[in-house]
């Protein structure tokens, strides 16, 4: 025992009598067989994994497969096992495919599902974004198996918005001057390249080296690119911001582009994008998910509601949004699907006529409350007693701007005419900004007892899928750059929620009932 490695270090405890503890041999090699089957439970929630995996159409996955039976070449993983690796690694808080990659040679419920055998990091990070379309149809049918569980109703869907940090640093963004700048530096340093094989460097070193600086102009002008994009989104607060003499400086980061500098929770501020999921209140499950580079949630409720079409066939009856979403083009758009738009009403909208009269000249005593409406003949009269006919309708974010005016003739005559319309040429004119139809509808709606009521569910319902992806998937941040990628890694997540809930309300208690 004094001569044991392994024990070197340990204190043996100071004890009035002599005792004898087994001692533990770490120095040695053992050989033993191994029950594969056996290295997990009956109830372990690895077999949930491959079992609905094993029920779903997983055929796309295969249609790009070049090894086929009775040709030359190596086998291939099998779709389903590197898709329940992907589901099971994300549930268990791993993003890395290196990691899952040491993880089976170890882990008994990787080594479960792989038979004991390690799967190449490659293959596995490959395999979790060369698979678009397999994969948006692979949530479709984890939905269709929760829909026919009945865990899906769509009778109310809660939607909302989350931001996840980007792969990137808040150091990364850049100026467009210092990104040329940046961008000269790297394209001289591939012109002064030449020949890898007259470098000090190995061949694949000096190759190696070449690709990343052939990298880096890639991405300095993709982050050109995208500042140039965001000059055009943003141009009417830049021509504003030059109006006044203030200057805003936009920047693009050289290690993600597409990531965007957003508010995020608690007034943080950093590189990320938006991810927009919506959840059937039900069971709780993810029926929609898409990424956006907005910080801003407003313009969002329209996609939302489209995916949800996409993926389950049929319109959501009602959607429970919170404050950013119900402007006055989704609460339109919302009416015209006949989807029911459950919200907090925004800002009082006022009607903005105050200040055009002032500018005009026209004097309190003439603002539109002097001028008495009549709805039966839709005519105003005028403080002079004169009739001010409808003239004109235009629809404007909301609301309808119904103009009326006087007759020319009638306002020349006028002893108030300086003071009530000074600088007319057509006779005084008056705007009548009703609520539209939809508005006031949503507005009077919002108002009612129920509607508060289901508002108040709305929390408990939209943030816990935000919560369990963040608090038990561990996805804070994004280990994978640009949209396309960050919407893949956000589809794999919210599958794997959905996994994790069918696991939870059907697999376990049907598992505990036979067991
Ligand atoms: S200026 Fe025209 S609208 Fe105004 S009070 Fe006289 S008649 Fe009426």
């Amino acid at each position: 025992m004094e001569n044991d490695k392994s024990l070197e270090g340990s204190k043996t405890p100071k004890v009035s009598v002599l005792v004898r503890c087994k001692p533990v041999r770490r120095n040695q090699l053992l050989l033993r067989p191994v029950d594969v089957e056996k290295l997990v439970g009956e109830q372990h929630g690895v077999r949930a994994i491959w079992e609905l995996v094993g029920q779903l159409d997983v055929e796309p996955f295969y249609a790009e497969i070049g090894a086929l039976e009775g040709q030359a070449g190596r086998p291939v993983w099998d779709p389903k096992v590197l898709i329940s690796l992907w589901i099971y690694a994300y549930k268990d808080g791993v993003s890395s495919a290196r990691e899952i990659a040491g993880l089976c040679e170890y882990h008994p419920a990787y080594q479960w599902l792989t038979g004991m055998e390690v799967v190449n990091y490659h293959t596995l990070a490959d395999f979790r974004v060369d698979h678009q379309q397999a994969l948006d149809q692979l949530f479709t049918e984890v939905l269709g198996v929760l829909s026919h569980q009945g865990l899906i109703t769509l009778k109310r869907v809660m939607h909302d918005g989350t931001k996840i940090k980007a792969a990137a640093s808040d150091k990364s963004f850049r100026r467009k001057k210092t990104l040329e700048a940046h961008l000269k530096e790297a394209q001289e340093q591939v012109e002064v390249m030449g020949d890898p094989r007259s470098e000090q460097l190995s061949w694949r070193q000096a190759k190696a080296r070449e690709r990343a600086v052939r990298e880096k102009c890639d991405r300095i002008k993709e982050a050109l690119k995208e500042l140039e994009q965001l000059e055009a989104v943003r141009s009417k607060e830049l021509a504003k911001a030059e109006r006044e003499g203030k200057k805003i400086e936009l920047r693009a980061s050289t290690t993600d582009p597409q990531a965007r500098m957003m508010l995020g929770a608690k007034g943080s501020y950093g590189p990320g994008y938006n991810i927009q999921i919506s959840t059937d209140a039900k069971a709780k499950i993810i029926v929609g998910v898409g990424v956006t580079q907005c910080s801003s949630d407003s313009g969002e409720l329209e996609p939302g509601v489209k995916r949800i079409e996409e993926n389950l066939g049929q319109k959501p009856e009602q959607m429970v949004v919170d404050a950013a979403y119900p402007t006055h083009q989704a609460i339109e758009a919302m009416a015209e699907k006949e989807i029911d738009l459950i919200g907090p009403l925004r800002e009082a909208r006022k009607a903005p006529w105050e200040d055009p009269l002032k500018r005009r000249g026209v004097g309190p005593e003439f603002y539109p409350e002097a001028f008495r409406y009549d709805p039966g003949t839709d005519h105003y009269t005028c403080p002079a007693q004169k009739l001010l006919s409808f003239e004109t309708e235009e629809r404007q974010k909301g609301w309808v701007r119904r103009r009326y005016r006087a007759r020319l003739a009638d306002c020349r005559s006028c002893p108030f005419q300086a003071q009530c319309c000074p600088k007319t040429k057509k006779g005084r004119s008056l705007v009548r900004m009703e609520k539209t139809t939809e508005l006031a509808a949503f507005e009077a709606k919002m108002q009612t007892e129920q509607a508060k009521q289901i508002y108040k569910e709305r929390a408990g319902v939209a943030e816990f899928p935000n919560a369990w992806i963040k608090e038990k998937f561990g996805l804070r941040q994004f280990r994978l750059r640009g949209v396309v990628k960050v919407g893949l890694e956000s589809l794999w997540a919210c599958l794997t929620y959905n996994v994790c809930q069918w696991t939870r309300l059907c697999w376990k208690p049907q598992r505990l009932a036979q067991a």
